[in-house]
């Protein structure tokens, strides 16, 4: 085993890798970027290299700082965990010729499966299954478009050296066969310096399920069972399971040998995943093979108790597999949601921010937390917007979902916007615990998931402004017992009342509305009990008392019923986290006012970014829903379109252009 390994890379990953290096006693070096010196892996890490400014092409991503941080620190092996390098073979390569051992497959062995088109074509020659499409080196127009005839549509334009999701665009007719071209393969030179394509049968209602394979260096090779990633959006996992729910044992072993084949048929090393798409009709194709550790892979560690990192470290170390294929089975359900920082209803844009309050279900052996953030952490444009994933196991499919949503309800995050609340409508939905989905279930289901903007209720708010109260009462108390003068009248706290004779006004907005609530104390009280309130909101009143924790929790009676929520502050916002439920009240001053900027006809950028195209010109008419121009941040293109019909009246930006969260990118006037 190694004494030392460094890790190239951030993030939960990190943090990850380093968690079993040290159960194992090997030390770990962290590197860090510019905006990551205070980041959680840092910390967790033996020891930490700065490795340069916070763009990941000038850090993450700079091969020679990596492999000199290590030899500086004397580690004698890389783990590159996923993204980043970790699917780069002239890393690995460079790694070997340094002389420190790269922990993951061969620069052959990614090499030959880093192109989707050439491991297709490998894969073809093993007897492998493959979606039919065209895989080849042609790259015209016209010939692709004669392909796709030939395939038939609707197909599948693929970036042939694509990952996450990018470069892909699904294709319905001819029709639009050459703008999705040009889309894709613009989507794919900026992402992967690439632009050729393959084309594929877009298989409908089709399941994602993959393989996890494991070979050594010895010739041995296991497979560990399968996950079932087909809750996407964006073709972007969102929930992971394993196993795949109805799968027969007769498919899990073809699947599982099918995918050593493919390991095999590339002399592979390490920990990969095969991929494969999965019909209606049972029947299962190839799709990519991922040379390194997935983001999902805890859910077969829960299933199968078997550290994956570990086998990594030993295989690297030249140890042979800690398992063999007999010995391994699956014990019970694993479930993974990643929670990103993102907003679910406005198109899944990533959010950035600083993470004000962050809370976490308590970890034990059936519910894990895999975190690269603490509370104070903030989620920057640089990197992938995931904040944790929260991984699950029941010892059946029904108690794994049930604990997941009692997991998710005490996951508690600030600052940002989160998909936690869209995570647990997921997983509620019927459709869902019944396991009747695929790759579109979110697509079909939209109507049930997003949020149908609901007003904010009584109850909440009638909370808040409890919270207000005791608030205010709490930090008046604090001020009293840390006043100078004992003679002070505010030194006697043991009787201290808030003075609330006259009814009192609060006002909120939740984004649909505004609401005015308010509260006095009820006449009836006793000298020294708490004192009971009246909150009055529109024709409702209601009687409340309460208690307040530092820590934001409010304990409350409303009516005689007991609730209990956490309230934290993020700007002039209240955040009110109710069992699974978020809510964003929004603080008015004196009264409220109106926002009506949104009506205007400017259009803000919803996040930082770069232009990378500019559709329109000014003086141009456009209807609504043309696309304007094309923002991308966070690896994410976003497409600006016209709110209304209108004439582009002014142009601010152009492509290649970096613009700030809530700048003016263009005006629109009225016809
Ligand atoms: P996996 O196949 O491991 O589940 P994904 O398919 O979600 O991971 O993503 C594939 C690769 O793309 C991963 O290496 C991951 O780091 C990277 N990735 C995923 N999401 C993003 C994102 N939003 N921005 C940048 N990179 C991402
Ligand atoms: P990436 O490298 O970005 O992960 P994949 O080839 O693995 O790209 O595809 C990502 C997702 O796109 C799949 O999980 C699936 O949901 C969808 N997809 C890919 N190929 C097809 C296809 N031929 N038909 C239907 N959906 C597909
Ligand atoms: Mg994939």
């Amino acid at each position: 085993m190694f004494n030392k390994i460094l890790i190239a890379n951030r993030g939960e990953i990190a943090c990850r890798i380093i968690h079993t290096a040290q159960r194992l006693g090997v030390g770990t070096v962290a590197v860090y970027s510019e905006a990551d010196v205070n980041a959680r892996h840092v910390k967790l890490a033996d020891e930490a290299v700065a490795i340069g400014p916070a763009p990941a092409r000038d850090s993450y991503l700079a091969v020679q700082k990596l492999i000199s941080a290590a030899q500086r620190t004397g580690a004698e092996a890389i783990h590159p965990g996923y993204g980043f390098l970790s699917e780069n073979a002239g890393f690995a390569a460079a790694c070997g010729t340094a002389g420190i051992t790269f922990i993951g497959p061969s620069p052959g062995a990614i090499e030959a499966m880093g192109s989707k088109s050439a491991a297709k074509t490998i894969m073809q020659q093993a007897g492998i299954p493959l979606v039919s499409g065209y895989h080849g080196d042609n790259q015209d127009e016209t010939f692709l478009l004669g392909e796709a005839e030939k395939i038939g549509f609707p197909v599948m334009l693929k970036a042939s050296a694509g990952g996450g999701g990018r470069g892909m665009r699904v294709v319905n007719s001819a029709a639009e066969f050459s703008e999705a071209l040009r889309s894709a393969k613009r989507e794919a030179l900026g992402a992967f310096s690439d632009e050729k394509m393959l084309l594929e049968k877009y298989l409908e209602q089709p399941r994602h399920i993959e393989v996890q394979v494991f070979c050594d260096q010895h010739g041995n090779a296991v497979h560990l069972f399968e996950r079932d990633c087909s809750i996407q959006r964006r073709h972007q996992k969102v929930l992971e399971e394993a196993p795949a729910p109805g799968i027969t044992d007769e498919t899990r072993s073809a699947m599982g040998n099918t995918a050593v084949a493919a390991a095999r048929a590339i002399d592979y090393t390490g920990a990969g995943t095969v991929e494969f798409i999965a019909a209606s009709d049972g029947a299962f194709y190839f799709m990519e093979m991922n040379t390194r550790l997935q983001v999902e892979h805890p859910v077969t560690e829960l299933v199968t108790g078997q550290d994956l990192v570990e086998w990594q470290l030993r295989v690297a170390a030249g140890e042979r597999l800690p398992a063999s294929q007999g010995q391994l089975a699956i014990d019970g359900h694993a479930l993974e949601a990643r929670i990103y920082a993102e907003d679910p209803d406005n198109g899944f844009l990533p959010s950035t921010g600083r993470l004000s309050h962050l809370r976490f279900p308590a970890e034990t052996s059936d519910v894990r937390v895999d975190t690269g953030v603490w509370q104070g952490d903030s989620i920057s444009v640089h990197y992938d917007p995931l904040i944790a994933k929260l991984i699950v196991r029941g010892d059946d499919r029904k108690s794994c979902l049930h604990r997941m949503l009692r997991a998710l309800g005490e996951t508690q995050v600030a600052g940002v916007t989160t998909n936690v609340d869209f995570l647990a409508a997921v997983i509620s939905h019927e459709a869902f615990q019944a396991a009747d989905f695929d790759t579109g279930f979110i697509e079909r289901h939209q109507a049930d998931l997003f949020r149908n903007r609901e007003a904010v209720s009584p109850d909440i708010l009638c909370l808040a402004v409890l919270y207000q109260i005791l608030r205010r009462a709490s930090l008046a108390k604090r001020a009293a017992t840390s006043s100078a003068d004992p003679a002070s009248p505010w030194w006697a706290t043991d009787n201290w009342r808030p003075n609330l004779v006259e009814e009192e006004h609060f006002s909120f907005d939740d984004g649909i509305g505004e609401y005015e609530v308010g509260i006095t104390i009820a006449g009836d009280r006793h000298e020294h009990s708490e004192p009971d309130y009246v909150i009055r909101t529109g024709r409702q009143v209601i009687r409340a008392s309460g208690r307040l924790e530092a820590d934001g929790r409010l304990t409350a009676i409303l009516d005689g019923t007991q609730r209990r929520i956490d309230v934290t502050e993020d700007h002039d916002h209240l955040v009110i986290f109710d069992s699974g439920n978020t809510c964003r009240l929004k603080q008015l001053s004196d009264g409220g006012h109106s926002a009506e900027e949104e009506a205007t006809g400017n259009l803000i950028s919803p996040m930082p970014g770069t232009v990378i195209e500019v559709m329109t010109n000014e003086g141009q008419q456009v209807k609504k829903g043309d696309a304007l121009l094309v923002l991308e941040a966070m690896k994410i293109e976003h497409i600006i379109a016209a709110p209304h019909d209108g004439t582009v009246q002014s142009l601010h930006y152009r492509a290649g252009d970096m613009v700030e969260e809530g700048v003016e990118l263009l005006v629109l006037a009225d016809k």
